[in-house]
């Protein structure tokens, strides 16, 4: 079988970080170029847009759109347009609905498109989402706070609108919460901490329910300093559970479990190419739309000026 050939569009730390390896890791899944305006990849075919690496080549099969997500929506349509299959880093736009005219694109196109929420590969979220399918929510706490600094060093596009600021790590954990419980939640109050120079929140509060009416109790902050928190403790009528390390980290009834420790990321290539074998695709906005019900309910509190 012929490799899918992949090019990646926005060359920055997390293509870098995690993109380049797993593909290399992934069998049957080539790197074939890159497209950003300024970095590149010493060996691999470059071009500067996405427009040029389609005019003038090399032949691709498909794109992994890392670019910040207010790029997103223009690049994966002209991707999909010109017949190639399509994934999207999180978050998968900068607004809920850039993304359903892709899902229809996709399909008129007959190519997959795949909005890959990374944090779902995490090796605790599967034996998480199957222990919990049994169980009634009693409550949950989620603890998402980083050093923005330390993770998201010279990005401005992060506090600018359409950026998400926290909820650039924030919605990862959201990406695990929709997929471990059973059915939809709701954001009922939150509370957005602007800093009075920035067009995005540097920490936010979130009150939310599940379909039962558990309580979730959500903090995100990116003015942690130290050792960050990526933590989701769950309370159920049958014991408790507590995914740590951003999912990496697995306790049932504060007793560690053991868990696969494949990466994420060559995980999520993995499904991408399955996906394409399969001729389908796999398009969840949930996360994006508990960010967005978020914006549209919270409160907005005004903090000091941030300055990297
Ligand atoms: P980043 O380091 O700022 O990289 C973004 C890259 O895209 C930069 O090289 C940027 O070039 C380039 N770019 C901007 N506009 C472009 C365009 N129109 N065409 C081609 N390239 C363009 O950001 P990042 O941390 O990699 O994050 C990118 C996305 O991945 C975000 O949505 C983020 O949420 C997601 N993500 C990040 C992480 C992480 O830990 N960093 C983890 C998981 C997912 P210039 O710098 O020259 O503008």
């Amino acid at each position: 079988m012929n490799p899918l050939r992949v090019a990646i569009v926005g060359f920055g730390k997390i293509a870098r970080d995690q993109h380049v390896p797993a593909i290399a890791a992934t069998e049957g899944v080539e790197l074939v170029a890159v497209a950003d305006p300024n970095a590149s990849l010493p060996g691999v075919p470059h071009a500067a847009t996405l427009d040029q690496l389609l005019r003038d080549g090399p032949e691709i099969d498909a794109v992994s759109i890392c670019t910040p997500p207010q790029a997103r929506q223009r690049q994966a349509a002209i991707a999909l347009a010109a017949g190639k299959h399509v994934l999207l880093e999180k978050p998968p736009g900068a607004t809920v609905a850039e993304v359903m005219p892709l899902q229809a694109a996709a399909q008129k196109s007959r190519r997959t498109l795949f909005t890959a929420w990374h944090s779902r590969f995490a090796p605790a979220v599967e034996p998480a989402r199957q222990l919990l399918a049994d169980r009634k929510i009693a409550s949950v706490r989620i603890t998402w706070k980083e050093d923005v600094r330390v993770w998201h060093p010279g990005q401005a596009w992060i506090f600018e609108a359409g950026g998400l600021g926290v909820f650039d790590p924030g919605i990862n954990a959201l990406s695990i919460l929709t997929r471990i419980l059973p059915g939809s939640l709701v954001v009922q109050t939150a509370e957005l901490y602007f800093p009075s120079n920035c067009e995005c929140p540097i920490a936010a509060t979130l009150e939310l329910r599940d379909m039962r009416g558990a309580p979730i109790h959500m903090e995100l902050d990116f003015r942690q300093t130290g050792t960050e928190s990526w933590d989701i403790h769950v309370e159920t009528d049958d014991g408790d559970l507590q995914l740590s390390k951003g999912a990496s980290v697995l306790h049932i009834d504060r007793q560690a479990v053991s868990v696969a420790q494949a990466t994420e990321y060559s995980r999520l290539y993995a499904h991408f190419a399955a996906l394409i074998r399969a001729k389908t695709s796999d398009t969840d906005v949930s996360p994006l739309m508990l960010v967005a019900d978020a914006f549209l309910t919270g409160r907005r509190i005004e903090v000091d000026a941030f300055h990297e």
